[in-house]
């Protein structure tokens, strides 16, 4: 996990997923709890590292109607156009910056035009960083690799509800997407 991971800046993205006040914040309606917190400042250092090469950025947005079928199994979160659907306060002043995907469902390529923007932009792998590495950033990744994307995750930049949460995604995205886990020190754009 100490090798560096050299990763050319033309063809990349970074990807900030849900990182919503939601989700982030102690009085957000799904907060992540400690693990998110851990990983804000460690997101916004990614952010800058990848700034200063110019590497493409992308937010995304859980965004939900009022009466989203998904509340069955989460409860209401991320309703749109309230502040639990907003980016935190931390990553905001990025998000400006970013291209912005609001999506109804786990993966930011279901119902978006995602694909079609990161074609465009010649982008061929994908940094993946946010919430829930189980859910939002494992859905994202397993569509990003059907359409041929590579993946990247840095560890210390994803954060689940539980450890073990945490494990199986990360698992998932290494042994079945064989994508590239490591740590925001170690990348080198
Ligand atoms: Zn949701």
């Amino acid at each position: 996990m100490t090798e560096e991971v050299f990763i050319n800046p033309e063809q990349s993205a970074l990807v900030v997923i849900d990182m919503q006040k939601d989700f982030c914040y102690e009085d957000g309606a799904l907060f992540m709890g400690e693990g998110v917190e851990e990983i804000i400042l460690r997101i916004r250092g990614l952010i800058e590292k990848a700034a200063r090469k110019k590497v493409h950025l992308i937010f995304t947005q859980d965004w939900h109607s009022l009466d989203d079928e998904e509340f069955e199994v989460w409860g209401r979160h991320c309703v749109r156009d309230t502040r639990g659907a907003e980016i935190i306060d931390e990553l905001l002043p990025f998000s400006k910056e970013a291209y912005v995907v609001k999506k109804q469902k786990y993966s930011a390529f279901f119902g978006t035009n995602l694909d079609l923007h990161l074609k465009e932009k010649g982008i061929k792998r994908l940094i993946i960083a946010g919430v829930a590495t189980n859910i939002c950033v494992l859905h994202t990744a397993i569509d990003a690799s059907l359409r041929g994307y590579e993946i990247i995750v840095p560890e210390d930049c994803v954060a689940a509800l539980s450890d073990y949460e945490q494990e199986y995604g990360l698992q998932h995205i290494k042994s079945v997407l064989k994508g590239t886990i490591t740590s925001t020190s170690t990348i080198v754009f």
